[in-house]
């Protein structure tokens, strides 16, 4: 099953299925030819699983193969890595005619994008995530490393060449991060299609979903993605709306310390406080917030963590969000599942809503 991407400067297909490496050497044999060198930049831990996948693909079409390993999770999305990463390029000879595969989760594909992006003022790409999570974060070109006052505070918008998402690595998540990846998938649902939501709604435990089933509801998800991406590249406007859950959710990523929950976990949180607010601005019946919460609750999502983190820590965090302007904090909402609105939230609100949050999930 294929999905494509058409933005200005270029259109890619994502390509999504079990086997789905197997394209490395049929559709993309000759793409793959065309280059002096394949360079795949992933991360040890999925090295370690899954390499064997790939390589098996890659090593007989590639005129040369590299393999550069980086640090698994957030810690890859350094500056010190990045630079290794341009010090690695450079040792192996590579040459604007090379081709990175970043091969790993969103934390991977986000440092390999960066790279990619910049070495040489920018070769192409080929994005194959690892995770759920990254069926969000491979589609629609942003890039990115952390600064230490700051995540993803640089980066790029740098489109992939493809996206080859191959379902069978999927297996070896572990359940933590399974409902991180799924916190996004819900997410895409929120925003787009309460049919779609519904039949989300009717999981009571991710261990139940078949492969079938959860292939069905990614492809589901990048279509969402690649639909709102096209449309607006560069977050001018409707791709702001991809930041539901996000601002209150990145602020409990931050003030918790990143690590200790993990991006999708942090958005979920993120989704129940903002569908509170959209109670509020918009047309959010209180009953779906409510059994909203029951199902994430019963999901395992980690509402606890809240207990930990004080509100005007919070407030700190969402005011530094870089889609905060001008002292506001704007919120994506949705006036109803499917409808998404932008909405600017005074300091006073946010601390109510904040309360009542604590409320209803405690
Ligand atoms: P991740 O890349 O850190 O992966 C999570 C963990 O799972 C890591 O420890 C990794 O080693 C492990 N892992 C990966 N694939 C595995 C597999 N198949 N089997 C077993 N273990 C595996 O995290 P993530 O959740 O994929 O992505 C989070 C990152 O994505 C964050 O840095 C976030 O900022 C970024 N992100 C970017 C965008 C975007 O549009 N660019 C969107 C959303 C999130
Ligand atoms: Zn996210």
């Amino acid at each position: 099953e294929s999905i494509t991407v058409n933005t200005h400067g270029s259109s890619y297909d994502v390509h999504i299925g079990e086997g789905a490496y197997h394209l490395f050497g049929t559709k993309y044999h000759e793409f793959i030819r065309s280059f002096d060198q394949v360079v795949v930049l992933t991360d040890e831990t999925v090295a370690s699983i899954h390499l064997d996948l790939l390589l098996q693909e890659l090593k007989p079409i590639a005129r040369q193969l590299s393999v550069k390993r980086i640090p698994a999770g957030e810690k890859a999305k350094t500056i010190e890595n990045f630079y290794d990463c341009q010090t690695f390029l450079l040792e192996q000879n590579c040459t604007r005619k090379s081709v990175i595969v970043a091969f790993g989760g969103g934390a991977c594909g986000d440092l390999a994008g960066f790279v990619a992006s910049t070495f040489m003022r920018g070769i192409p790409f080929i994005q194959c995530p690892t995770t759920i999570l990254a069926h969000d974060s491979a589609v629609g070109g942003k890039t990115a490393i952390n600064h230490e006052d700051g995540k993803n505070m640089i980066g790029t918008f740098y489109q992939p060449a493809a996206v080859i998402y191959d379902v069978r690595v999927l297996t070896t998540l572990s359940e933590q991060e399974v409902r991180s990846g799924m916190a996004e998938v819900i997410k895409h649902a929120l925003i787009s299609n309460p049919d779609w939501l519904d039949e989300l709604m009717g999981i009571s435990s991710f261990d139940d979903m078949t492969m079938v089933e959860l292939k069905r509801h990614l492809a589901y998800g990048i279509a969402v993605k690649a639909a709102i991406v096209e449309e607006d590249e560069r977050e001018q406007s409707v791709r702001k709306y991809l930041n539901f859950g996000h601002t209150y959710g990145h602020a409990i990523e931050a003030a918790g310390g990143y690590g200790s929950i993990t991006h999708g976990e942090a958005v979920m949180l993120g989704m129940v406080y903002e569908l509170i607010a959209s109670e509020r601005f918009g047309n959010v019946q209180k009953g779906f917030t409510d059994q909203f919460i029951d199902y994430a609750k019963h999901l395992g999502y980690p509402f606890p963590t809240i207990n930990r983190l004080p509100f005007v820590e919070l407030l700190k965090y969402m005011e530094k969000d870089k889609k905060a302007s001008f002292g506001a904090v704007q919120f994506a909402l949705l006036d109803q599942v499917g409808k998404p609105f932008l909405q600017v939230i005074d300091a006073d609100e946010l601390e109510r809503l904040d309360r009542e949050f604590r409320d209803r999930v405690g």
